[in-house]
């Protein structure tokens, strides 16, 4: 059963643009699904349904088989919808490991030990090493990124969303990036994963959802999907 769920979800902006038209979509734990299409096809608009940001005009966002209606603030986190954006705000001025568990509600007191082992442990669950103590203005893009992921899951998210994450990063950083995706989805966590670079979607979904118009286009398991170039 998918974890995460729209059904003919509809979205008309006061403007009159109808960004979505009868959009339906699947995603199944432990998958990782893509979501691609060329400018204005609606994809910004979904990923603001998904994660709550925005409402949907008809149609019902379904989490673990229950129509939901994220219309208050952080109500998608809580229930364990965690999104990245390309320019997730870090604080510059403050380490690793306080980004990372930056507005996580806290049973007790900040305690700096537990903290460190806990994003010590993290990293080895993602497969990347970061120097805890180590100032965010110090990291490379791709680091950045990473503390970014790092922070969703620190929240122990059931799906991430991740939106355009490779866009700013170079080559190695991308592999990095993919090879820690790989292993938390073989582990049990679910991705909405959106980008404009179609090899890397063909490479690393499981399962893909294309957007035209405002319309699903193509929606079936990566592997089946043929690229014409
Ligand atoms: P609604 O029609 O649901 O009321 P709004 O038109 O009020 O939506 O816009 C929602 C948000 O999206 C606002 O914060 C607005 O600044 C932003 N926004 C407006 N136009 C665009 C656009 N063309 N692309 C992306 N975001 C936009
Ligand atoms: P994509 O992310 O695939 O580029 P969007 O969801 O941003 O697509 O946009 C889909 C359509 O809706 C476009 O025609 C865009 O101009 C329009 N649009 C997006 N956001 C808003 C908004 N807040 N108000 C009015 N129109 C919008």
């Amino acid at each position: 059963a998918p974890v995460l769920a729209v059904r003919d979800v509809e979205k008309t902006y006061t403007s009159g643009t109808r960004a979505l038209r009868g959009v339906s979509m699947r995603v199944l734990p432990g998958t990782v699904h893509g979501l691609i299409g060329a400018n204005g096809a609606g994809k910004s608009t979904l990923i603001k349904i998904l994660s709550g940001w925005q409402q949907a005009s008809a149609g019902t966002v379904e989490w673990k088989g229950a129509a939901v209606d994220w219309s208050q603030p952080g109500q998608a986190l809580e229930a364990g919808m965690a999104a990245v954006h390309q320019h997730t705000p870090l604080v510059d001025a403050m380490t690793v490991v306080e980004n990372v568990f930056l507005g996580r509600r806290e049973t007790k007191r900040w305690d700096a030990a537990a903290r460190r082992a806990e994003l010590l442990a993290l990293c080895e669950r993602v497969g990347y090493e970061l120097d805890p103590g180590e100032l965010v203005s110090e990291l490379s893009v791709g680091a950045r990124q990473m503390v970014a992921i790092l922070q969703a899951l620190a929240r122990d998210p059931a799906v991430v969303l991740l939106d355009e994450p490779t866009a700013a990063l170079s080559p190695a950083e991308r592999e990095v990036l993919f090879r820690s995706v790989r292993r938390l989805r073989d582990a049990g966590t679910t991705f909405v994963y959106t980008s404009h670079f179609l090899d890397e979607v063909m490479a690393l979904t499981d399962h893909l959802t294309v957007l035209r118009d405002g319309l699903v286009v193509v929606d079936s398991p990566t592997a089946d999907v043929t690229v014409e170039s």
